[in-house]
Parts: C-alpha cells; structure tokens; sequence
C-alpha cells in the first residue's frame, strides 16, 4: 500500500510539540512544533546556525528538549529511545574499523539471530555496493575522501533497516553524478520501503526533487529561531523539469 496517495488518514510517525532548546542560554529553538506521518520525505532547510542539526538531534532522542515534548510512533523518546537510523552530520563513523567492519558492528547490534561471518560480510558488501563503494570496503575512514566517508555512513544507515532515518546533509560531500545516484536510490528506500526520512540540506534543486514536504528554519532575532515554517514548492520528480522555468 501506497499511504502517501491512499485516500486513508496516515498515522503520525514523529510529534515534535511546544519544544525549546538552548546551548547555555543561547536560545536555539523556542516553541517549536511539527508533526511527520508515517513514510513522509521531509526536508530541513535554512541557514547555518538556524538550528537544524540541533532539532534533528532532538528528534532521534539522543539529546532531550528543555521544554516541550517528542513522541516518535506515539512513544516519548524521553522515556525509550526509538528504532531509527542517523547519518550524522560528521559522519560518525568508528576510524579504527574499515567500511565493511563499521556496517558489520551496526549489523551485529540490529540482528537478533546471529550471523556467520561469511554472511555478515556478504551483507555489508551489498549495503556498500548500493551506496558506490564496493571497491573500498576494506578501507579505514581516515584513508577515504569526504565523500566516500559520507557514503559508507549511509551504508551503515541503510543496513539498520530502520523505518525511520535521520539524515544530516549526508550528500553535501558528494560529486555531483553520485550525489543523483544516491538521490535515486534513498527515494526509491522512501518509497518502496515505506521508510519515513527526516533530511537536511543546503540544496533547494535536492530538497524539491526528494521532498514531500520542506520545512524551513527561518532566523528570527539574532541568536534566535523565529519559527518554522512549511514551504511551497513546485512538486516534481522529473529531473528535466527542475530546469524548466
Ligand atoms: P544548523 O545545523 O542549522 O547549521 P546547528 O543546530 O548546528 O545549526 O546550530 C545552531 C546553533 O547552535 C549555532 O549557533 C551553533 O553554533 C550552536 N551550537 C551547535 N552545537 C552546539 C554545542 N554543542 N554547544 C554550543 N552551541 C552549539
Ligand atoms: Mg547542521
């Protein structure tokens, strides 16, 4: 099933309400809310500082709200953390283990039946061949490129199999041709996955080719966040037609 064109009322995936958050007293988010259903694309934009890597944190539940409340499936991430999957900003990636051994650690942790070796790495090598890297699976973060880094921690994403993932402008290092790759390939895992996906990006031709909808982070006073609001914009997935006026 199809939600997203299925005439049903899709259930709420993440409830974000009333939220303030402030590093020391300076104020990043005040009175924030927002609500994704369940297999939504929604895309963060807005200036750097503007606070949405720190909201991003708050929604995977690693980092709690001064205020204000986070359910994810109805649930308050205070109290369980929830089944989700992040590609953080910095990668996040372990740099004494090699790509495939950082997608293995993160297999080891999701599968409740053991694996053999043997199957485990035949596992991380498809994850690392979705994502382009199949010939540097035995690479350490340190000897990869920005953007080879940024794509083994999608890999390692993608294999948690979650249904909910947090992505930290996880294609800003990317060439050009991979970075459409990769787009094809993480909307395909929205879509036919029913994966719900919270995504951030400096990249407005990214956020309207991805994007069911855009949210963006607008500066209030300085040192502030005003609000956040939804942005329309023109919804197509044809590539040609994100250059026709
Ligand atoms: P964005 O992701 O939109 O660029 P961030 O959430 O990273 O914004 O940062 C929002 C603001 O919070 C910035 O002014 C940043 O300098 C500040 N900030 C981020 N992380 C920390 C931290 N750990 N301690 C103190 N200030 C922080
Ligand atoms: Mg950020």
């Amino acid at each position: 099933m199809n939600l997203k064109t299925e005439n049903v009322a899709v259930p709420n995936k993440i409830e974000a309400k009333s939220i303030y958050f402030d590093y020391d007293g300076l104020e990043i988010l005040n009175n924030i809310n927002l609500t994704v259903k369940e297999g939504e694309f929604v895309v963060f934009m807005g200036p750097s500082g503007s606070g949405k890597s720190t909201f991003l944190r708050l929604l995977t539940g690693l980092a709690q709200p001064k205020q204000g409340e986070i359910l994810v499936n109805n649930q308050s991430v205070a109290k369980s953390l929830p089944d989700s999957s992040v590609v953080f900003q910095d990668y996040s990636l372990f740099p004494w283990l090699t790509a495939e051994e950082n997608i293995i650690l993160a297999l080891k942790q999701k599968l409740k039946k053991s694996k053999t070796k043997k199957e485990l790495e035949q596992l991380a090598q498809g994850y690392l061949e979705l994502v382009q890297l199949g010939h540097a699976i035995k690479k350490y973060p340190g000897e990869m490129s920005g953007g080879m880094r940024q794509r083994a921690a999608i890999a390692r994403a993608l294999s948690l199999g979650s249904d909910l993932m947090f992505m930290d402008e996880p294609f800003g290092a990317l060439d050009p041709v991979t970075r459409i790759n990769l787009q094809d390939l993480i909307l395909q895992v929205n879509r036919e996955q029913q994966r719900t996906i919270v995504f951030v990006t400096h990249d407005a031709e990214e956020a309207i080719f991805l994007a069911d909808r855009i949210v963006m982070f607008t500066p209030g006073p300085p040192g502030k966040i005003a609000e956040i609001i939804d942005v329309p914009f023109p919804k197509t997935r044809n590539r040609k037609q994100l250059f026709e006026s």
